[in-house]
């Protein structure tokens, strides 16, 4: 969330410029503080997370929803996946994120499967599992 980060640059006394951006969805101009840099998305990608209005209430929770279950996703599979595995998996979060699908099964090894879907408290939920196989042939 880009509110957090301007957070932490506040807190680490960087210096913001005042400015002000707008919501994405209803249009309402807030006056924000940012790092000079930004480009005119990002004032306004700021803005809309600010905006009290019910669509940017719903966009924040998504996009705070999708960010949790991407690192759900870094943390589960951070030691032994790919970056390709990764950033696979944690598109699949934001498919589930904006209910374009419902859940995803993947078979990641012989040995590794990701389960990733809505869990019960509406966040999402993302599930590893091992297994060991042990055959004689
Ligand atoms: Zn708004």
């Amino acid at each position: 969330m880009l509110s957090e980060e301007v957070k932490k640059m506040r807190l680490q006394h960087m210096s913001l410029v005042p400015t002000e951006g707008a919501c994405k969805f209803c249009g309402q101009i807030t006056a924000i503080e940012v790092p000079e840099d930004w480009l005119d998305e990002e004032k306004n990608e700021y803005a809309t997370e600010m905006c009290k209005c019910p669509e940017a209430d719903w966009y924040r929770l998504n996009k705070l929803k999708k960010e949790k279950g991407r690192k759900r996703v870094r943390s589960l599979f951070e030691r032994d996946q790919s970056d390709a595995v990764k950033s696979f998996l944690q598109a699949a979060v934001e498919l589930i994120a904006d209910e374009d699908i419902s859940s995803i099964t993947v078979k990641i090894d012989d040995v590794t499967k990701a389960d990733i879907k809505t869990g019960s408290k509406g966040g999402i939920r993302v599930e590893r599992t091992d297994t060991t196989k042990q055959m004689e042939e």
